[in-house]
């Protein structure tokens, strides 16, 4: 994870005043939602921006519910940081919200974890010693 990119943050940004932070998160929602559908779950799923929320962030709604914490607008800064924030943060709202774990590693039978591997986000397990399973996105 590029943490330096993190480092330097010191104020936060807001997605009115930056709305390429936003596209990017709603990208990487696009991207996660292949891996959601890829398993056979529907319903909804989109960002909000809660009326409450006066930090701004940017929250996983599903079915019309959401849940957890938000992920805040310097989270596009970094692609690829978008992509293991916004994974993790869906599966916890389907995980809470559907009773459901997602995603499961077919061989191991456990949840798997969003994380980085030679710079791209994966899903992985820690079934047998740790393991890839695959791309955000590209869940079999
Ligand atoms: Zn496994």
């Amino acid at each position: 994870m590029p943490s330096e990119d993190r480092a330097d943050t010191n104020f936060e940004p807001s997605f009115a005043l930056e709305p390429g932070l936003w596209a990017v998160l709603v990208h990487a929602l696009e991207v996660v939602e292949r891996d959601v559908r890829a398993r056979g779950i529907t319903g909804t799923l989109r960002l909000i921006t809660p009326d409450w929320d006066d930090r701004g962030e940017a929250w996983v709604e599903f079915q019309g519910c959401y849940h957890g914490n938000g992920i805040p607008p310097s989270t596009g800064k970094d692609p690829g940081t978008a992509l293991v924030d916004v994974a993790d943060a869906v599966q916890e709202t389907i995980m809470e919200l559907a009773w459901k774990v997602w995603p499961v590693c077919e061989t191991h039978d456990l949840g798997l974890r969003a994380g980085w591997e030679q710079e791209a986000a994966v899903w992985r397990c820690a079934g047998d010693g740790t393991h890839t399973v695959a791309p955000v996105g590209e869940l079999p």
